[in-house]
This record gives structure tokens, C-alpha cells and sequence, in this order.
């Protein structure tokens, strides 16, 4: 029998979380890539991002870490526990950037899973279960598309051969980008993908503005929202601009001025649901000064956290479709449904980033939903899955300026192993 796990090993971790050392950290892999401007360019599986990874093992090695790696090249660092059959936690992010990207957006989740790991080892504390932290491969999705292909094959590996010929812009293919990051990792043992996990938790910066504004620390992400993309097409006829009657045309950007509008003020009618609408790509047919517009394609991005409220309103678009009698035509063409993190990992994480907070002397923790996707939406189909926010300065990040107060990057890996410890003694 193993020994009950300690009761207070959660806020002793907690309490040995390092502020300069994490700093030294993430200030140590933003050289891999780092930019006059104070940004990072380290797109996945280049030169840079192979060396920063050889950095990681390095860190994580010299925490007494095991170091594996999967057919994706996603890097795995253990920290063993009493009990090394059971399933791992896992914590961390990804380590590539945007072309342009900060230090932080990936970087920070996968430096504080380390950061735990160190403080861990400082309060001497020996966990029940093993806890690992993830570096996961091309999350980005700027030199490979789509994005988050590391965390999406780890838990269906399927998806895998899928992306093998994705091509960059010099025309290297993804699969060959990949044998190249596992040829130049030997010794390293090849773990299982879709392997159980006992449950899995990643720290991120906000990339939006909530918590900033609200002057709050620390985010307890309750899930991720739907999306769904359609093509609204209106159709009209194209005629003299000068010698077409008013009242004889059929003009379709005539009626697609009318409907967007629609549209804006139905989202508008709903701001209580957070529903997010944009209508950001329009192709006018001739798109000519001088002929009326024969065709207008304008594009939906329509997004919430609750599918019901995009039921709602794309209930609504039909219906604006069959009052137009043939002039307006859609076509769906991408959806993701929401991800709704569950109500135990929401309790362990208000608890951890709470007493944080608390003994900063800083407001509570405030319950949020994330506007993009992360590494731990795939991982939410896989294993009971969470996520903490930190502020985003301004709201900025994909841009060198991207930043968060030391403080505040303290403060979410404080969170961050609170909550893991808890996790691995459960
Ligand atoms: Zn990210």
C-alpha cells in the first residue's frame, strides 16, 4: 500500500514556485528564436525550434525528469511517482511561435509545468501519481496547417497520416520536417500516443482583454467556444450602372447590405449570450465601379460558447434565406463544437488560483471562456481537462509586444502547481 499522500503537498508547491527562476527560464528559451523587437520567431520543427528543444531536455533532464517522445514529436518530460503505473497528469503547452510571435503564447505553459516540476523537487515532495509536462508539436499551424496537429493525433493518432503531406511555403513536406525532429532526438524513448492520462491542465496567457480590465490575475477558463463558418451568397443581376432604372434592378449587394445588418442587430439582440459574429471576407461580382454588383459573397464567423445560442442564430439565417426566395443562398463549410471543461477541474483550479491570489493580497479568480483554440481542446476528448489564464497586456498577442506581468506569470504558475500536486496525490 502506498502511503496516503500528503494533505498540504498542494500549497507547499504552491509556496515553492520560484519568481526569478521562472523568469531566468522563460527569458532563456525566448533566446531560441529571439528578435530585436522582443519577439520570437520559432516556427515548428525549424533549425530553432529543433535547438530550443534540445534546450528543454537539457532543463528538464537536470530536474531528474525522464524525457520521451511520440510519433509526433511531441517532447514528454516525467517526473516519477509512487505509483508508476498509474496514469500521468499532464500539464504544459506548445513551443513554437507564429513567424512573429512573443515569449509567452505557448512557451510560458511548458517553462511552468518545468517550474513545478523544480518546486516540487525543492519542498521535497513525492506524489502519488507520475506528472509530466508536454511540449506539443506545431500548434501554431503558420508553417503546417491545420494548428494544434501534435495534441490532435495524440489523442487520435488517425488524424496523423492526414497531415504528413502538409507542405510550408518552400514546399517541405510536414512528414518530412517530422523525421528530421525524430531522427535528431536518439537515445529518446518513442511513448505510446493516446496513452491514458489521469487528467491534463494547461497554463496560457489570455490573448484577449477580460482579465486585464478587470484587473485580475488569474482566469479559471470554463471551456472553449463553438464555431461555425458559412459562405452567404446573394444573387442579382449585373446592369448598366447609368441606364438602369432604380425600380428594375436586382442588385444583389442591395441585398446583402440589408441582411448583414440583420444579422449585426440579431448578434446584438443576444450580447448577454457573449455570441460573436464577423463578417470578414466580401467578394462583390464584377466589382466594378460602374456596373450594378451581380453577386455578393460574404462570409459568417459566428461563435459561442453555448451550441444552443448557434442553433438560435443559424435558425435565423434560414429563415432570412427562405423569405429571399432564391436571391440568397448559404453553404456551412467549417464547425467545431464547444468544449465544456468539467465542474470538478473548475473546483481544483478557482481553490488553487484562489489561495494564490489570496495571499497576494489580489481580487479572486474570474470564471471565463477562451475565444481561441488551444492545445487542450483535443485534449478535453481524451482525459478531464482545464485550463488557467493569466493577463494579456492589452490584449496583445501573434505580435512581439506580446506581454504579462511578471507577476501575474508568478502568480498562474503558483496556480498551475496547486493544481497539478492535487491531481497527481488524487
Ligand atoms: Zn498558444
Amino acid at each position: 500500500m502506498n502511503q496516503p499522500p500528503s494533505l498540504d503537498a498542494p500549497a507547499r508547491a504552491q509556496d515553492a514556485v520560484n519568481h526569478d527562476r521562472l523568469q531566468a527560464s522563460i527569458a532563456a528559451l525566448a533566446a531560441f528564436g529571439g528578435r530585436a523587437d522582443g519577439g520570437v520567431s520559432r516556427e515548428t520543427l525549424t533549425d530553432i525550434d529543433l535547438a530550443s528543444r534540445r534546450h528543454l531536455v537539457d532543463q528538464a533532464r537536470a530536474l531528474g525528469c525522464e524525457v520521451m517522445i511520440d510519433d509526433c514529436a511531441n517532447l514528454f518530460f516525467r517526473r516519477p511517482g509512487r505509483d508508476n503505473a498509474l496514469p500521468a497528469v499532464l500539464t504544459g503547452s506548445h513551443g513554437d511561435t507564429q513567424p512573429v510571435g512573443g515569449k509567452l503564447d505557448g512557451a510560458y505553459g511548458v517553462l511552468a509545468g518545468l517550474e513545478t516540476i523544480a518546486a516540487l523537487n525543492d519542498a521535497g515532495i513525492e506524489t502519488l501519481r507520475p506528472i509530466e509536462v508536454v511540449a506539443w508539436t506545431n500548434e501554431e499551424g503558420s508553417r503546417f496547417g491545420p494548428g494544434a496537429m501534435g495534441s490532435s493525433a495524440f489523442v487520435d493518432p488517425s488524424r496523423l497520416p492526414g497531415y504528413l503531406g502538409s507542405t510550408d511555403k518552400d514546399g517541405v513536406r510536414f512528414g518530412d520536417a517530422l523525421q528530421t525532429a525524430l531522427a535528431q532526438a536518439p537515445g529518446l524513448p518513442r511513448c505510446a500516443m493516446q496513452r491514458p492520462l489521469s487528467a491534463c491542465v494547461e497554463l496560457h496567457i489570455e490573448q484577449g482583454p477580460v482579465l486585464e480590465r478587470a484587473g485580475i490575475p488569474l482566469g479559471v477558463v470554463t471551456g472553449i467556444q463553438a464555431v461555425r463558418w458559412f459562405t452567404v451568397s446573394c444573387h442579382g443581376v449585373m446592369a448598366h450602372a447609368g441606364t438602369t432604372p432604380m425600380d428594375e434592378r436586382r442588385d444583389a449587394m442591395a441585398a446583402a447590405m440589408p441582411l448583414a445588418q440583420k444579422l449585426y442587430d440579431y448578434a446584438a439582440s443576444q450580447s448577454a449570450t457573449q455570441l460573436r459574429l464577423t463578417l470578414g471576407r466580401w467578394q462583390v461580382t464584377p466589382n466594378s465601379v460602374n456596373t450594378i454588383p451581380g453577386r455578393v459573397d460574404f462570409t459568417v464567423d459566428m461563435r459561442c460558447l453555448d451550441d444552443g445560442v448557434l442553433d438560435g442564430f443559424e435558425a435565423f439565417l434560414h429563415a432570412q434565406v427562405a423569405a429571399s426566395q432564391g436571391a440568397v443562398t448559404i453553404e456551412r463549410f467549417f464547425q467545431r463544437a464547444p468544449t465544456h471543461f468539467p465542474r470538478p477541474m473548475l473546483d481544483l483550479i478557482q481553490e488553487a488560483a484562489g489561495r494564490a491570489s489570496a495571499r497576494a493580497g489580489l481580487p479572486a479568480p474570474l470564471a471565463l471562456t477562451s475565444g481561441a483554440f488551444h492545445d487542450a481542446m483535443y485534449l478535453a476528448d481524451h482525459c478531464p481537462t482545464a485550463m488557467i489564464f493569466v493577463p494579456s497586456e492589452k490584449g496583445i498577442s501573434h505580435n512581439a509586444a506580446e506581454a504579462t506581468a511578471p507577476r501575474d506569470l508568478f502568480l498562474g504558475a503558483q496556480a498551475l502547481a496547486y493544481t497539478v500536486t492535487a491531481l497527481a496525490n488524487r
